[in-house]
């Protein structure tokens, strides 16, 4: 039987690497992606197909910039003629007042967390038109849902990414592709390392939960949403411990 193919933005450490794991451990082909630690992501995949033996091609590269998209999708074309899930996960943080904000930092957010959900799918969805069939995953943010103080503009890209979502899946349900997003609460990765631990506390102790998720567990989360019945599409799915 053919193997099933994944490409995933943004998949170095984090969420991204998370979802290599699960789904190279489910015997899926990769196509993996980074700005720069293009190292760690070598170690990464060498790990992975060492203990899966799949075949995994690296694409190194900012999703920010549409030509680059191009170029990767180019790439990938040279490397499988299908593509079974796209995770849309690559993205940036920003924490601060708006009006402190630059023009530059405001482009810069858009265009790596929402301009690169656009150019991603953009050149999946023929291939997935092609086989009839397909999953998208965006991974969004609970503030996309309910907005966050100090993150304005993190929260637009996330609200920008859930209405792509939902409009997306229903110009694709009559294809046979489903758009879905996980709408993240907080997780333990780089990106909240630059909180410190009193703020961190205070967080936690606001989460029902009373704990961050990891990122394997996003990572299984995400392969839930690849497996179920191709009826769940257009879901914004938060997964935030009951934080909200
Ligand atoms: P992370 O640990 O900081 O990892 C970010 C990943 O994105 C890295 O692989 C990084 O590559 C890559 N990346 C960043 N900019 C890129 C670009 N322009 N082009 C290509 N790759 C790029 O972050 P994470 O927590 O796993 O976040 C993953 C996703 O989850 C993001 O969309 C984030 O907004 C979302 N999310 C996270 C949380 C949370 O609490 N952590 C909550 C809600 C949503 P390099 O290693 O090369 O820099």
């Amino acid at each position: 039987m053919k193997r099933k193919t994944a490409v995933i933005t943004g998949a170095s450490r984090g969420i991204g690497a998370a979802c290599a794991k699960v789904l190279a451990s489910h015997g899926y082909d990769l196509i993996l992606n980074c700005i720069s630690n293009e190292k760690m992501l070598n170690e990464l995949s060498d790990d992975l197909k060492n203990r899966y033996g799949v075949q995994i091609l690296i694409v190194c590269g900012d999703v920010s910039d549409y030509s680059f998209v191009e170029r990767m999708f180019e790439e990938i074309s040279a490397f499988t003629d299908t593509i079974d899930v796209l995770i849309n996960n690559a993205g940036i943080a920003h924490l601060g007042l708006l009006s402190d904000m630059s023009i530059e930092e405001w482009n810069r957010l858009i265009s790596t967390n929402l301009t690169s959900v656009f150019s991603c799918s953009k050149f999946a969805i023929p291939i997935m038109l092609k086989a009839g069939s397909g999953k998208i995953i965006n991974i969004s943010s609970i503030w996309g849902l309910y907005g966050a103080s100090y993150e304005v503009a993190y929260s637009a890209t996330k609200g920008g990414i859930d209405s792509f979502t939902r409009a997306l899946a229903k110009e694709l349900a009559p294809s046979d592709i489903q758009v879905n997003a996980i709408a993240c609460g907080v997780i333990d990765t780089d990106m909240n390392r630059s909180i410190d631990e009193e703020s961190l506390e205070l967080l936690r102790e606001e989460i029902p939960a009373g704990r961050f998720a990891s990122a394997d567990e996003v990572a299984e989360m995400v392969f839930s949403v690849i497996t179920s019945p191709s009826y769940l599409t257009g879901q914004i799915i938060q997964f935030d411990g009951g934080y909200i």
